[in-house]
């Protein structure tokens, strides 16, 4: 019964629990943190506080090795199968992540002539990052030919078999997304990596996957994992590249030569241990449950149109492939408005462009993003505000 196993997690944040008239309806943006990761960061700050990575004295060795034991913890979370052919680099999220990879790691592995594939309609931090390494090269005499991700229109997935069509012996490097940040929508990576063979390197921004939903990097077969701390219930300013080391040569972790993150990184370590403890499979049993209640609720609201659904609405296997993200507008009601009537109503949702990367639907919506602590009552609530908004 996940309604008994829910419960007791939801108590274990302070801040729903000491707010019981607001409903937190942005967890892509960021999550909520729980009781564990508050103490951690309290018991660090209060106790060890030291710079990790310099200095010999207990509290500056304490800092290094716990910084050293989040890479270790990272890559069990992730289910990294070779830990000692593997690196974890610490950044300050998705964004510095991605373009960590695009400004260190991959001009180093392209030639003239090469290619790569992007994702352009996903997140802006998936984009930028490769069209300026491809400007960055240029500047250089090395022309590459940066290639877009085909999506299929029937179901917001990727395309693989356009993927494959595309994909040629130039094609050098692959990035995509795991989970959709306006759609929710869970990307078929098995089916990229089929697409494009087993020797690309391949790069997944886990940004809205990873903490919600099982991430096995064996099971992927992916080169890179990016993800953000601030959205795993760990602090702002934390988050981490993985990388496995066997296609191309070695991506190599960040040094110590400037001061860590070590509060942030510190942090990192209770919220992956709440995440397993939790589940990352019931968590997402839970928020696809809870989006997919949403989407079928909005459907029957005349006045909204759900973004990227208008054909999996149509089919329930789809629907349940929402990772906890439902974004709509309303037909008469511009977003920013309705986000403030929500607000009136004590929901927190976020209203704008969502920092996509294609222009498509750049046009403000409403987004409504969900976490192991929100309940099926708040998407009722929710679902009887917007229908007296008819
Ligand atoms: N990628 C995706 C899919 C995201 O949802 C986000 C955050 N909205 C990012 C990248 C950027 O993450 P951050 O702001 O933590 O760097």
């Amino acid at each position: 019964d996940l309604r008994a196993w829910q419960r007791p997690l939801r108590a274990q944040f302070p801040i729903i629990t000491g707010n019981p008239e607001l409903t937190y309806l942005d967890s892509a943006a960021t999550t909520q943190k729980p009781q564990a990761v508050l103490d951690a960061v309290q018991t660090h700050l209060t106790t060890a506080n030291a710079n990790a990575g310099r200095g010999t004295y207990p509290w500056a060795n304490a800092a290094t090795t716990l910084v050293e034991r989040t890479r270790d913890r990272i890559k069990e979370f992730l289910g990294d199968p070779g830990p000692a052919h593997s690196a974890v680099h610490f950044t300050s999220g998705t964004t510095e992540g991605l373009r960590v990879i695009a400004r260190d790691w991959l001009p180093a592995h392209l030639s003239d002539g090469d290619e790569i594939v992007v994702p352009f309609a996903d997140h802006q931090a998936n984009l930028s990052p490769w069209l300026e390494a491809q400007q960055l090269l240029a500047r250089q005499g090395v022309r590459i030919r940066v290639r877009e991700m085909p999506y299929q229109t029937s179901s917001g997935d990727y395309d693989p078999a356009a993927l494959a069509e595309l994909t040629g012996p130039r094609t050098a490097f692959v990035a995509a997304t795991h989970v959709h940040h306006v759609y929710g929508q869970n990307m078929n990576v098995h089916r990229i990596r089929q697409a494009v063979g087993s020797h690309i390197p391949m790069c997944l921004d886990a940004a809205q996957s990873v903490g919600h939903l099982p991430v096995d990097v064996a099971d992927l077969d992916v080169d890179f994992v990016v993800f953000s701390g601030h959205k795993t219930l760990a602090l702002p300013g934390s988050g981490a590249v993985w990388a496995r080391q066997a296609r191309g040569p070695r991506f190599t972790p960040g040094g110590w030569s400037g001061s860590p993150n070590t509060t942030g990184i510190v942090s990192l370590a209770p919220a992956l241990d709440w995440l397993d403890a939790a589940g990352p499979d019931r968590i997402e049993r839970w928020t696809v449950a809870l989006a997919a209640r949403l989407s079928e609720g909005l459907r029957h609201l005349d006045a909204y149109d759900i973004l990227g659904c208008q054909y999996s609405l149509a089919a329930d296997t789809v629907v349940q492939q929402r990772c906890g993200i439902v974004t709509f507008r309303h037909r008469a009601i511009p977003a920013g408005d309705l986000g403030f009537i929500l607000f009136s109503h004590g929901f927190m949702v976020r209203t704008d462009g969502h920092c996509q990367a294609d222009a498509g639907e750049k046009s403000s919506s409403v987004r409504v993003s969900l976490h192991v602590y929100n309940t099926p009552e708040e998407i009722d609530r929710l679902l009887a505000v917007l229908a007296s908004l008819g």
